[in-house]
């Protein structure tokens, strides 16, 4: 489902103008900062600290399509996908304001899925689509699937494709509602009040019942978070943080469930 991954602009060195040829200094000191790093094609995490020993799949019962804006999907620091490593059945569509994809209109036909838009309850004009979160419950003990549609990008970005993308018009919006602050290390939110993408994602999946699904993602956001940053000041960690010591008890006691009894 994920696009071609275009070049990471973290990583493509701009020296020269594709154009021209001329010589162009880097448009963004970060960008100048992570063109001398070498990342793993696993994670896309440096590999001084790569992610890739911390990669745990689960479950959940409630499932999560991710609507990323096109700027965001090939920033290595975006935290959707992190979401699609620990919940495997979870489905990525890049958001175009013209044309909508194909298979998310697909599935927003199927009648198994009932799906939530996530967004903020703060505008007066949709207010009669605003559910909470026993809206989420009930769908599952009526025996459908719930499905949380994150808007992936920066406050702006997500908002216009809230207010541009009229196949999301019908749909309930669910607000998230949580004292919980930011733990994203990564870049400098507005608010600690504003969460990523991954920690919204946790937030709702221990809201509606999924908790070891929202145990394991905030683990693993808590991994990419540390490594990363790590990374940052060209220090290797070299003891495990205790999510980090979670994700490997995980993937130990998983892989023994494989070991054949019979040898
Ligand atoms: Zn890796």
């Amino acid at each position: 489902m994920m696009a071609p991954q275009a070049r990471d602009p973290e990583t493509t060195h701009a020296a020269q103008d594709p154009a021209t040829g001329h010589p162009r200094p880097p448009r963004r000191e970060f960008k100048a900062r992570g063109s001398f790093v070498e990342r793993c094609d696993g994670c896309r995490l440096p590999v001084l600290n790569c992610l890739c020993p911390y990669r745990v799949s689960t479950t959940s019962e409630a499932e999560v399509w991710l609507l990323t804006h096109p700027l965001e999907h090939n920033k290595p620091t975006n935290t959707g996908r992190l979401i699609a490593d620990v919940l495997p059945q979870t489905q990525v569509f890049d958001w175009h304001r013209t044309a909508p994809d194909a298979g998310l209109l697909a599935l927003l036909a199927d009648r198994r899925y009932v799906p939530f838009v996530i967004f903020p309850d703060d505008q007066p004009d949709y207010q009669h689509r605003v559910v909470d979160e026993r809206a989420v419950v009930g769908v599952k003990q009526d025996g459908f699937i719930p499905v949380f549609i994150l808007l992936d990008g920066t406050w702006r970005q997500a908002r216009r494709i809230f207010r541009k993308s009229p196949y999301l018009d019908g749909l309930p919006v669910l607000p998230l509602h949580t004292d919980r602050l930011t733990r994203y290390r990564l870049r400098k939110p507005a608010s600690a009040s504003h969460l990523c993408t991954a920690e919204v994602a946790a937030e709702l999946l221990r809201k509606t019942g999924d908790g070891v699904a929202a145990d394991v993602l905030d683990d693993y956001f808590d991994a990419f978070n540390e490594s990363y940053a790590a990374s940052r000041f060209y220090h290797k960690i070299d003891k495990p943080s205790a999510p980090m010591q979670r994700l490997l008890d995980r993937r130990m006691a998983g892989s023994a469930h494989l070991v054949d009894p019979r040898g």
